[in-house]
């Protein structure tokens, strides 16, 4: 595997490998590297002739400074990880590097889609997301964009800035990858208490019980409500929100049959960490 750091020698690098006609699949991440991010990297080596993978801690992503001082950092096993999935090229960039003074990034028009859930609670997230997802596409300009499921909201909106700007780049959204027991990997599961984490599948759990509610009568909002509760019901854990929307446009949706894709968000609090998921109820 090579490793960057500097974005000119990547960029020579790449060049290099386009002229030869090679096609470049691209993962990015933020380390602390599991079995999740090992699929997306899995599926851009199946698809292309050269793997890339980040890994940058994106500091203009974090509304609280707190969760970004505490963001897992393991260097050394991510390394071993992607070395032992055969991954061709690692970026790994310094702060300085990827936002250099001078640069400018556009502004996107994502209509209210960036405005609810995570956008809602987190706010300023999605500006840093959009931020450095486009300044890292413009570095790798790769064939594809590799991203996971489990940020709904956020490919969602990567795929609107794509469009917007008329890029070439193909977005693969992968599935969700989870334990055994249903939670949705994360790198921030480490930091769980032992009894949060054993009581985290009911997250999962409590998403995929929504069709059978309103098969069996009741209405969104009705599921909606008895999953928060639900969720309530364990120590330590809060809701921030859960809704079912249309997996297009992200807005609330009143019945099922309002859309053709629909999706069920969801951040729990779990003690200090901060957990999402999410489930397609229909598509
Ligand atoms: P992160 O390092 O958390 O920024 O995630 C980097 C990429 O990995 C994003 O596109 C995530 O959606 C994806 N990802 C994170 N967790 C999972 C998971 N459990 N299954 C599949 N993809 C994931």
């Amino acid at each position: 595997m090579l490793l960057f750091k500097e974005v000119e020698r990547l960029q020579l690098y790449l060049e290099k490998k386009r002229k030869e006609g090679l096609t470049i699949g691209y993962a990015p991440t933020m380390g602390a590297l599991h079995q999740g991010h090992a699929s997306l990297i899995k599926k851009a080596k199946l698809e292309n002739d050269i793997c890339v993978c980040s890994i940058f801690v994106n500091p203009t992503q974090f509304n609280d400074p707190k969760d970004l001082e505490k963001y897992p950092r393991t260097e050394g096993r991510d390394i071993e990880m992607l070395v032992g999935l055969e991954n061709d090229v690692l970026f790994y960039p310094t702060v300085e590097a990827i936002y250099p003074k001078g640069i400018n990034i556009p502004t996107f028009d994502f209509g209210q889609a960036d405005k609810v859930m995570e956008g809602k609670f987190r706010p300023g997230h999605f500006d840093g997301v959009v931020e450095v997802v486009h300044r890292l596409l413009d570095i790798v300009q790769p064939d594809r964009l590799y991203m996971g499921q489990k940020d709904f909201q956020q490919f969602t909106l990567i795929q609107h800035m794509l469009n917007q700007m008329g890029s070439k780049t193909a977005l693969m959204v992968c599935p969700i990858i989870r334990e055994k027991d249903g939670l949705a990997l994360s790198s921030r599961n480490v930091r769980l208490t032992a009894q949060n984490r054993k009581n985290a599948p009911i997250i999962s759990k409590t998403l995929n019980q929504l069709n059978d509610w309103m098969a069996g009568g009741l209405t969104v909002k009705a599921a909606e409500k008895k999953a928060i509760a639900q969720l309530s019901e364990l120590p330590d854990f809060k809701p921030e929100y859960l809704e079912i929307v249309d997996g297009h446009t992200l807005q609330p949706i009143e019945k099922m049959s309002d859309t053709d894709y629909v999706v069920v968000c969801v951040a729990v609090w779990t003690g200090e960490i901060r957990l999402i998921d999410n489930v397609i109820l229909k598509k």
